[in-house]
């Protein structure tokens, strides 16, 4: 078992790296954070850093051997990497979950062999399979590069007047995944933590609002029956126990209205998210908190909620508001230690905690 202090190694140098060596530090533990950027936010919160690429065999093993137990922000840990690590230091979340939710495909058949809805879905490997794959899907379709797509990128849509050809250039003619068009009400979110032991628990689902293909919003709780709400909570967990997963898991998943509410899974994310945001200050034990106990193999945290919560991401020049939100009475600002506000840039991010409704 890991004990407070001991040191946590975090693969990936973003506000997720950052914001798990805070809640790290909270618990007494020490973090060494290894990424290839120069300028990574995480290196001004972390007792150590390591500045190399995700490809460097001989840094990578100095720093698996520093660590007491190494964890990750971000989803595309090449293979090899996680390879190397794990062969010098427990790795969790496990390889298994990174090579599931890396590839688009593999994901979608994963979660489909459990049972769990998903979009109608197809392999795209050529312009003939595309004309195959849109006569059985049809119209309306997203069409997906496998790997590397986030926040939109990597995708197009097919509607009825679009050229196939067009849209497989404009992916890259990469490998890919067509999708059938959910027609969606709302997009949920399960953010649930496993122990090795298989202990589980999972915060109240939540409800995110996109802008240009960033998450914008996050409201919990998410107005949907308590039904739905176990049943998106039962899927999180099937995942988790399937994929023997350790740490917090994200489940985006779309809310279908009609004859009654139904959940399809979108994707999932093997690591702590930023539709969960919000329980850094909206629930008794943050995502980050419940993440590093979860991979130190120590109890998970209470996840209650503590009031109705709001979380808005401060993207691109949003930041500049930065002084109005300080002096908003009850609001909780959190800016990452980017120095350049690009645009589309997740520079920060504000949660607003409101007494619950009668
Ligand atoms: P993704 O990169 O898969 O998370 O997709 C980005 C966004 O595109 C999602 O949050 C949805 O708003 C939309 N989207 C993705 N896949 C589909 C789909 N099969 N049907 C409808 N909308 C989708």
């Amino acid at each position: 078992m890991v004990r407070p202090g001991s040191t946590l190694g975090i693969l990936g140098g973003g506000q997720l790296g950052r914001m798990m060596a805070m809640a790290a530090a909270e618990l007494g533990l020490r973090t060494h954070i290894y990424a290839p950027e120069q300028d990574s936010p995480a290196f001004d919160v972390a007792a150590e850093h390591t500045v190399a690429s995700y490809e460097d065999e001989a840094a990578l093993v100095r720093f698996a051997k520093a660590v007491d137990v190494v964890t990750y922000e971000f989803e595309n840990v090449p293979s090899s990497t996680a390879a190397i690590l794990s062969a010098h230091a427990p790795l969790a979340p496990n390889a298994r979950a990174l090579a599931v939710s890396q590839d688009r495909l593999v994901e979608k058949t994963f979660i489909s062999d459990l049972g769990i809805a998903t979009a109608p879905f197809a392999a795209v490997a050529s312009e003939a399979d595309l004309a195959e794959a849109l006569s059985r899907i049809g119209r309306p379709a997203v069409l997906k590069t496998r790997r590397f797509g986030y926040d939109g990128k990597g995708q197009t849509m097919i509607s009825p007047e679009t050229d196939p050809a067009t849209a497989y250039a404009a992916i890259g003619r990469a490998p890919a995944i067509l999708e059938g068009f959910v027609p969606f009400e709302r997009e949920v979110s399960v953010i649930a933590a496993r122990t090795a032991s298989g202990g589980f628990a999972a915060y109240d689902l939540c409800a995110n609002e996109h802008r240009n293909h960033i998450l914008d919003t996050t409201r919990v709780p998410a107005s949907v029956s308590g039904e739905t709400e176990r049943q998106a909570i039962a899927i999180a967990r099937t995942i988790a126990d399937a994929l023997d997963y350790v740490g917090i898991l994200a489940v985006e998943l779309f809310l279908l209205m009609g004859e009654g509410e139904r959940l399809v899974v979108n994707e999932i994310a093997p690591r702590v998210h930023n539709s969960g945001h919000w329980t850094l200050g909206g629930a008794v034990t943050s995502q980050f908190e419940q993440h590093v106990r979860a991979v130190c193999g120590w109890p998970l945290g209470e996840t209650a909620r503590l009031g109705r919560v709001e979380m808005q991401n401060l993207i691109g020049d949003d930041v500049e508001a930065w002084e109005r939100i300080l002096a908003e009475p009850g609001a909780h600002l959190h800016l990452y230690g980017k120095a350049e506000a690009r645009p589309g840039r997740k520079m920060g991010h504000v949660t607003r905690i409101f007494p619950e409704k009668d």
